[in-house]
């Protein structure tokens, strides 16, 4: 939708439609993030949606991390928070606005009649792209079942920041990443390692039972408030690449073509930045040819380094339990750093009374 709109905004005789199998209303999922830098990039793309997108957004400048009894606060962050379904339906309005079809409730289970019926097909079908599976010989992808699982849930209880919680019991670790994205609800996403969820025992546990043995886990921090289900299941994350962006006139962006785990919380993020990029290469060069050569160019470089990081960030959730034995404050430095994005001396900026208290802790020095 997002690219639809961008291509339609800068030439009305566009002809574009989008296809969805959901209808408008239909979302899995809750809430995502973004961070200030993702904002001023929408800004500049589309002043319109940006502006309704800010209005119904939650902001918070602190990543919380708890552990035991403690909680400790990084503040010098940005982000902010929207329910996924809003987003869609500000992207809906904004598609209405501009002339842009889009038919739902219309599965597309077979590509090939489509993709010789336009000028350019994008497929912007997610994770498990249909696109990407009929046209594997041609993207020619790599897909990386991980071994964590998730589960997605909500929450009336309101996470102010982005809070990433440690629990264990007698099956193993739990981390759960949450966050406030209304004035009534947070997104609280739990994942665990297969050492804890085999003895846990889910395999054999329904929904109800598996979201109250999670209640048990996290009660200390939903202080009574159950958690929502949208047909909240686990699921294995999956790392997606591909070799070829695209063939012809069929291209591929945002989860379709690759992923990053949730953990640096950018996957909305990157597939609405592709759209920008693709929109762009289109502007710069003129025909469809030149266009997606260049999508392919130049912005790979830019989703390897974004995978490369979050790949680091996924390990480390991957490996938690090895963490455990740390204090809160020495969790919350190895968290912060994990994707090699943020350093020392950047959290020192961004946080310096956080860096006293670590450095007094640690015993580390501060003559770095
Ligand atoms: C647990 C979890 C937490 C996340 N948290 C965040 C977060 O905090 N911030 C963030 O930025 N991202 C987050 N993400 C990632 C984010 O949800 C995805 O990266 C993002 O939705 C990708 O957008 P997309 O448009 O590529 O794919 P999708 O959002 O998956 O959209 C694809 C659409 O195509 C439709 N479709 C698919 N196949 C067909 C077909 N054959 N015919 C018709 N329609 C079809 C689907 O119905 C769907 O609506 C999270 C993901 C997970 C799993």
């Amino acid at each position: 939708m997002y690219f639809a709109i961008l291509m339609k905004k800068a030439n009305a005789s566009h002809d574009i439609t989008v296809y969805e199998r959901n209808g408008p209303d239909d979302t899995f999922g809750w809430g995502v993030v973004f961070s200030g830098k993702t904002l001023a990039n929408l800004r500049a793309a589309d002043e319109e949606s940006h502006a309704a997108i800010t209005r119904a957004f939650a902001a918070w400048d602190n990543v919380d991390v708890v552990h035991g009894e403690e909680k400790i606060s990084i503040h010098g962050n940005s982000f902010s928070g929207i329910a996924r379904l809003q987003l869609l339906k500000i992207l809906q309005q904004r598609c209405q606005e501009l002339g842009v079809e889009v038919k739902f409730r219309t599965e597309i289970p077979e590509m090939e009649t489509l993709r010789n019926s336009c000028d350019l097909l994008v497929a912007a079908d997610g994770v498990n792209s249909t696109a990407r599976k009929q046209y594997s010989d041609q993207f020619r992808p790599s897909l990386d079942i991980r071994p964590n699982r998730y589960i997605w849930y909500g929450t009336n209880k309101l996470f102010h920041g982005l809070t990433l919680t440690f629990r264990e019991n007698e099956a193993g670790v739990f981390a759960a990443h949450s966050y406030k994205f209304n004035q009534t609800t947070s997104t609280f996403i739990i994942e665990c390692d297969p050492e804890t969820w085999n003895p846990a025992g889910f395999s054999a546990m329904s929904e109800t039972a598996t979201r109250e043995y999670l209640e048990r886990v996290f009660a200390a921090d939903l202080q009574g408030e159950p958690l929502l289900s949208n047909n909240s299941k686990w699921i294995n994350f999956l790392l997606v690449k591909n070799e070829k962006w695209f063939f012809e006139n069929a291209v591929l962006i945002g989860d379709a073509l690759h992923t990053a785990h949730f953990s640096i919380g950018s996957g909305t993020k990157l597939a609405l930045e592709d759209a920008i990029a693709l929109f762009e290469c289109f502007q710069e060069t003129g025909t469809i040819g030149d266009g997606l050569v260049r999508f392919e160019s130049t912005r790979k470089p830019v989703i390897e380094a974004y995978q490369a990081a979050a790949f680091d960030s996924m390990r480390w959730f991957e490996n938690a339990r090895e963490y455990m034995h740390l204090s809160a404050i020495e969790l919350a430095f190895a968290l912060m750093t994990r994707s090699g994005r943020v350093d020392y001396d950047g959290l020192k900026r961004r946080d310096p009374e956080f860096i006293a208290r670590y450095e007094a802790r640690a015993g580390v020095s501060s003559e770095r």
